[in-house]
């Protein structure tokens, strides 16, 4: 991270050669629990200078004495060779009269009230570690908990701040003289590692089975057991660093079956561990980028395109081309994968919840609510405080830029940086895929993932959430953001909050909040105007009408609905979403295009039942249950439904997400859209996917086409506001540009075109980023109202 903050060292003024001279320094961003101070003692040594280094609420102080040269050098290494956890976000340097220290001393925390810093996400286990682990010299040996200042837990087990052990979920293992020896050594990694244990303090490890709580095996012999229940087919939910996750063979086709008829999941990709790199390209044909996110420290889940030979059952991911993979991220991962001839190279790892509830994360919510799904569980006592879901990413092909597609463990609660400061404010997201948003200062606090806030358990989940994280950062909202569907549970929580505690509420529209979230992640400016192209599944409009093809001018503080798709009745409404028959047969009534008999939507209906296609047309005539929509998600349905792809979905975007796997990347024509007083209009485009079926073209150039064509729309409609308002920023936000096919299309026909294009890198263009967006929009409006 960069900052304007940071003074170059040669603007440090000291006085000159060998006279001693001081220097006192104050760092915030993420330094602490992250080995910083350590770091610091060490430099002071290598540079021969006394004084000390302290923690305080809100960052570390330093005053270091030495020569002018030594700590000019000093300062630089500060910066240059910053611990890998370590992030600066402000570096203030002043000198100051030399002191009469004698050594450079760590000192006691300071806390001040009210002050706060970031927290550090989880971090991967780290190679020392990891040597430690399988050394068996080591005291360590085989421990599942060993951990050091440079990895392990952290914001899953910060019960509150400063971050010392007391205040995490570690406070009730007391330490070793051995580890509290380590503990208390500045010149060890494990100096102040707060999760700091080994077999004779720390945590510990057991099988049970499900409704009998007594322990089958522990500790080592917990992991043998485990990997003897995977080997022979069986489902084992096992406690990891932010929840409990489903764990089975993902070579054995019939294990992989019986998870998904057990978690209810019909069609949704469950993701992959695998041991090490080596593995992962052998399932998978990975780039540099992808190797290189997935040995991160975050070690996200990367959706990688998989290999045709992969042995990975395709159950796994079923009607895709690509996988969801990880690598090992704890001690425990490493043992329970550790290669064997005989064991399974790939595990499922999937999230531990039945359905859509939120993931188990302690273990009696577990043992409650997994007993059915599992045949073992593999869980220790370190408790975790807050449950947080693996983050999944993807690499867009052909370029090393990551895109996030759920941003939670790992990254979770890391700051994204706002334009200005600004008043606290919470913002409550959206409805699917919901995260919050806490700002304080230029902070923005985005939350891990929530889930759908569908239910009691996720509303319990997002409330308590929201109290954690306001404690840790020590935010009193002044003014709460919520999107404007009246239904959303975030929406009313943020509206009953702010009655019964006078606060102000500002209501977001969903696309600007998407569009704004891309304009905040990428830092621009306070009087940036854009067009914003925002193309999503469901947002409610200003019209009341669902919106999701969406063209905005648009600024932090305001928009413009500038040109949107022609609105098309969705007949059923939450029924047709799940039922892309509908739409596409909607489509081609608004159109003017006849229902023939040799439609797949029609003969599905048919199917379905004789009188169907009648009733369906009975209910678009008479506007029966059938909003009107833009939505672009429908849209994608509507095609691949039209293509013959598949007429009913059991998630969301399932039907989108195989049309894109379908495309011939090698097709270039496109379809093409009328254009005309700022309504896109397919009209022509369903007429050339009808003819090319009746041509009997393959699905895969039909789905190249449409994708082609909505790319090739993009750049047309920013080319007419562009010329109609001089705007060349253009922001791409919204669930469809997950779409890899059409968001890679579209960014090179806009840059081809000199257009400068904004898409997201650091939170997800889905709702899971929309909170950052509504925090923007309201801090602008705020400001604004405030003068
Ligand atoms: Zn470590
Ligand atoms: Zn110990």
């Amino acid at each position: 991270m960069t900052s304007s903050l940071i003074p170059h060292p040669s603007s440090l003024t000291l006085h000159s050669s060998s006279e001693a001279v001081g220097l006192r320094i104050h760092i915030t961003g993420v330094v602490q629990g992250v080995g910083f101070r350590p770091f610091v003692y060490g430099l002071a040594q290598r540079y021969g200078l006394t004084g000390w280094v302290c923690n305080t609420s809100s960052g570390v102080d330093i005053e270091a004495d030495g020569s002018a040269q030594a700590l000019s050098d000093f300062a630089t290494a500060l910066r240059a060779e910053l611990p890998p956890l370590a992030c600066i976000d402000s570096f203030d340097a002043a000198p100051c009269p030399a002191d009469s220290y004698t050594a450079f001393d760590i000192r006691a925390s300071r806390a001040e009230p009210g002050a706060f810093q970031p927290i550090s996400p989880d971090v991967a286990v780290c190679a020392d570690c990891l040597r430690e682990l399988f050394d068996p010299a080591d005291r360590r040996y085989r421990y599942p908990f060993i951990n050091c200042t440079n990895c392990g837990p952290r914001f899953t087990i910060i019960r509150d701040i400063p971050y010392d052990r007391p205040l995490t979920t570690m406070a009730s293992f007391p330490l070793c003289p051995d580890c509290a020896a380590e503990y208390g050594d500045p010149l060890d990694r494990r100096f102040h590692a707060q999760p700091v244990a080994c077999p004779v303090c720390g945590p510990r490890l057991w099988l049970e089975r499900p409704g009998d709580d007594e322990e089958v095996a522990a500790g080592d012999d917990a992991v043998a057991a485990t990997r003897t229940l995977l080997r022979a087919g069986a489902i084992v939910a096992v406690k990891g660093l932010g929840g409990f996750h489903l764990a089975c063979d993902a070579t054995d086709a019939a294990a992989v079956d019986a998870l998904r008829r057990r978690k209810l999941r019909v069609g949704k990709p469950f993701a992959v561990m695998l041991p090490d790199l080596a593995a992962a390209r052998r399932h998978c044909a990975l780039s540099a980028a992808e190797e290189a996110l997935l040995t991160s420290p975050a070690r996200p889940i990367v959706v990688a395109r998989r290999r045709p030979d992969s042995t990975i059952a395709a159950a796994t991911a079923p009607g895709q081309t690509t996988i969801g993979i990880m690598l090992p991220y704890t001690p425990l991962h490493h043992l329970l994968l550790e290669r064997a001839p005989d064991f399974p190279e790939a595990l499922v790892m999937t999230s531990g919840n039945l359905s859509e509830e939120p993931i188990a994360f302690t273990n009696a919510a577990a043992r409650e609510r997994l007993g059915r799904l599992a045949d073992a569980f593999l869980l220790h006592n370190r408790d975790i405080y807050t449950r947080c879901d693996d983050s999944v990413m993807r690499v867009l092909p052909g370029g090393d830029a990551v895109v996030p597609l759920r941003r939670s463990r790992g990254y979770a609660p890391y700051p994204v940086r706002l334009p200005r400061p600004g008043p606290a404010l919470l913002a409550t997201g959206a409805e699917l895929k919901n995260t919050f948003c806490l700002t304080r200062g230029d902070y923005a606090f985005l939350s891990h993932h929530i889930g759908d806030l569908e239910n009691y358990e996720t509303l319990v989940a997002f409330e308590e959430g929201v109290a954690h994280m306001e404690r840790l950062f020590r935010v009193r909202p002044e003014a709460l953001a919520y999107d404007l569907h009246p239904d959303y549970l975030a929406t009313r929580y943020a509206l009953e909050r702010a009655g019964r505690e006078g606060l102000p509420a500002v209501g977001v529209q969903h696309h600007h909040a998407h569009i704004a979230a891309g304009m905040a992640e990428h830092g621009l400016p306070l009087d940036a105007r854009v067009i914003g192209v925002a193309f999503d599944g469901t947002g409610y409009g200003d019209d009341g009408a669902i919106w999701g093809g969406e063209f905005l001018l648009a600024s932090y503080g305001d928009y413009e609905r500038a040109a949107h798709l022609r609105y098309v009745p969705l007949p059923g409404g939450d029924r047709a979403v799940r039922e892309p028959w509908r739409v596409a047969l909607a489509w081609l009534t608004t159109t003017g295009l006849p229902w023939d008999d040799d439609l797949p939507s029609v003969a599905h209906a048919r199917a379905l039942r004789p009188d169907a296609p009648a009733a369906l047309a009975q209910q678009i005539a008479r506007g029966i249950n059938s909003p009107p929509t833009s939505s672009m998600g429908r849209l994608f349905d509507a095609a691949a439904a039209l293509a013959g792809l598949r007429q009913t979905v059991t998630y969301e975007a399932q039907a989108a997400i195989e049309f894109e796997a379908a495309v011939d990347n090698d097709e270039t024509a496109a379809y093409p859209f009328d254009y005309a007083n700022g309504i896109i209009d397919p009209a022509p485009l369903w007429a050339a996917l009808l003819a090319d079926r009746r041509a009997r073209l393959p699905l895969s150039r039909l789905a190249a086409r449409f994708h082609n064509g909505v790319a090739h729309m993009t750049r047309d409609v920013c080319r007419h506001l562009r010329a109609d308002h001089g705007l060349d920023g253009v922001v791409l936000s919204g669930g469809v540009w997950q779409n890899m096919t059409l968001l890679r299309a579209t960014l090179a026909l806009l840059a081809a075109d000199g257009f400068t294009v904004y898409s997201h890198r650091l939170v997800p263009s889905n709702d899971g980023g929309l909170a950052l967006g509504q925090a923007a929009v309201a801090t602008a409006t705020r400001m604004r109202g405030e003068g």
